[in-house]
């Protein structure tokens, strides 16, 4: 991938919406963390004073205007959220909100499957992925086996690109399956994880929870297509406010998710946000986000490819993936063969490049030697990924 064959219309795109992102403008740094929390656009930084200027009462208790309001504010954006994830039986389906997608994980671990495992029966964890889509469900199993129940954890089998291998899952598959946790674009190694081919390698009764913390916001995630029960997702990544999440389930194939001890005040200003930055992600378009950060993924990875002191986690470039099957998003996991990670992270730093240099909440072995990750978003700018290869082609010459 060369900066040459960036269509003008993309970049046009881009510029238009790196303008909207006021800490983004007035910051001399790059910031290059979008995994961790995305940057608010202006959009969403305006609804937020104005539901807090306008609307601002607590839900479900007042019958004043405000209060009205907010109640219809946030039953909209239950609706909303299911529009914007393609449901399509809204009328079976519900939104819990929660606040960040680990709750959301935890909460279908403890309020649903620690009630639906009988003894013998097998769930299928995806070991190498972030810790919050792996302990809940070793949590349960842990708490059933102290209660006399055995429940059999199988590890989800990956193929060598870091995606899943849908052959081995199926030869995993068993009648006592019950559900299977996936990941939809990996938070290390940036993969699109492929997982409508879950369902066809699972069979129809078996559950299928995805944890869509970083690809909801980046690409068109549809429950439709890929024909999972579950979604957990973080507001704050999705360029909402940090302390709002989501729980989708579809309440098909399995008793309905019934939550538990979920009275109290919601936060309604986080809602607000996450209205607010639904409606501008999908104005900004899906497709043109999801292009332009795996066009800087590519052109990340094939300029590290390049260089004799990197290596690139999860594959060796992007070069040796086939596009057509395997998508990369724009998130890149690297380590320096001389350097450790976190003091690249640091040198990276002074020269104005904001990245994450630790373990990444990452659950698998491979993890225990820290890499830099760089995350990209729309606002991302093709100059500061440019201009972070030249700062690491620097510490790839010092040590040759
Ligand atoms: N799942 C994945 C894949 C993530 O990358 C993260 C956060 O980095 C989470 C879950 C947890 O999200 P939150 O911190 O919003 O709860």
């Amino acid at each position: 991938m060369t900066t040459a064959s960036i269509p003008d219309t993309l970049t046009a795109w881009h510029e238009h919406m790196r303008a909207q992102f006021p800490q983004i403008k007035s910051s001399p740094h790059a910031y290059l963390d979008s995994s961790a929390t995305s940057q608010k656009p202006q959009a969403v930084l305006d609804a937020v004073a104005h539901y807090l200027t306008t609307t601002n009462a607590n839900a479900g208790r007042g019958s004043y205007p405000w209060a009205n309001r907010t109640t219809a504010m946030i039953e909209s954006t239950r609706d909303q959220v299911k529009c914007f994830l393609h449901d399509p039986d809204p009328g079976l389906s519900s939104v819990h909100f929660t606040s960040g997608a680990t709750e959301s994980l935890r909460r279908i671990a403890t309020d649903w499957l620690v009630d639906t495992l009988r003894d013998g029966d097998e769930i299928i964890v995806p070991a190498a992925d972030h810790r919050a889509n792996v302990v809940p469900w070793t949590d349960v199993a842990a708490d059933l086996r102290r209660r006399g129940t055995q429940v059999v954890v199988r590890s989800m089998p990956y193929e060598p690109s870091g995606d899943y291998d849908p052959v081995k899952l199926a030869e995993l598959i068993t009648p006592r399956t019950r559900f299977i946790a996936a990941t939809h674009v990996h938070h290390v190694y940036g993969v699109d994880m492929n997982v409508h081919r879950i369902r066809a390698a699972a069979g129809n009764d078996v559950v299928i929870c995805l944890d869509a913390a970083q690809s909801v916001g980046h690409l068109d995630v549809s429950v439709a297509e890929l024909d999972v029960d579950f979604v957990a997702f973080a507001g704050h990544k999705a360029m909402a406010l940090p302390g709002v999440g989501v729980l989708w389930a579809r309440n098909l194939r399995t008793t309905p998710l019934v939550v538990k001890g979920w009275s109290g005040t919601p936060n309604t200003v986080g809602i607000a946000s996450l209205s607010a930055a639904l409606t501008w992600l999908t104005e900004a378009g899906l497709d043109r986000i999801d292009s332009w950060t795996q066009m800087l993924g590519a052109v990340l990875t094939d300029g590290l490819s390049q260089m004799r002191s990197y290596d690139v986690l999860g594959c060796q470039s992007s070069l040796t993936l086939d596009s057509t099957v395997q998508r990369r998003q724009g998130i890149v996991a690297f380590r320096h063969r001389g350097i450790p990670a976190g003091d690249l992270g640091f040198i990276l730093e002074r020269s104005g490049y904001l990245v994450r240099a630790d373990h990444h909440c990452q659950a698998s072995p491979e993890a225990d030697t820290p890499s830099v990750r760089v995350s990209t978003h729309a606002y991302t700018s093709i100059d500061e990924i440019t201009g972070l290869l030249g700062a690491l082609q620097e510490l790839d010459k010092e040590k040759q």
